[in-house]
């Protein structure tokens, strides 16, 4: 059974739940992320409430690749499109929490969090 329930995200780009509005176009919406993991902590949703990158379409192509678009543009707003990382969680056991597709953006303008120390 399909769930119909308005996303946590659907309901914040229906502006039913405040949030921090960094960018918007007819495709996305970019927020702060509520519980920052970096300085910079953005998430780049799409209005399409795809619940997990793996369900998405072969017709979700070119909405997937203007979701990366984004994320560099905002990056490049935010100044820190010489150093960021794209996460995206692909279900409860790689860290999903909001079954709603989101691309987390990180950086960290000090230069103090060090990408380069991770293994991935
Ligand atoms: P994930 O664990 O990949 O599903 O990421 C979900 C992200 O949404 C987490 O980093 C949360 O901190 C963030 N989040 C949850 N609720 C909100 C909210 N109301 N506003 C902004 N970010 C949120």
């Amino acid at each position: 059974m399909v769930d119909s329930t308005p996303t946590l995200f659907t309901r914040i780009i229906n502006r039913e739940i405040p949030a921090e509005i960094l960018y918007e176009d007819d495709q996305c919406i970019v927020i702060n992320d509520i519980s920052p993991q970096a300085p910079v902590h953005m998430l780049v949703i799409p209005r399409q409430p795809i619940a997990k990158l793996a369900d998405a379409s072969v017709t979700d192509k070119a909405l997937l690749g203007h979701l990366m678009w984004v994320a560099g543009e905002v990056a490049r707003q935010a100044g820190v499109e010489e150093a960021f990382r794209l996460v995206v969680n692909n279900g409860r056991a790689a860290g999903q929490t909001v079954f709603h597709l989101h691309l987390h953006v990180l950086a960290d303008p000090s230069g103090s969090l060090d990408f380069s120390e991770s293994t991935i």
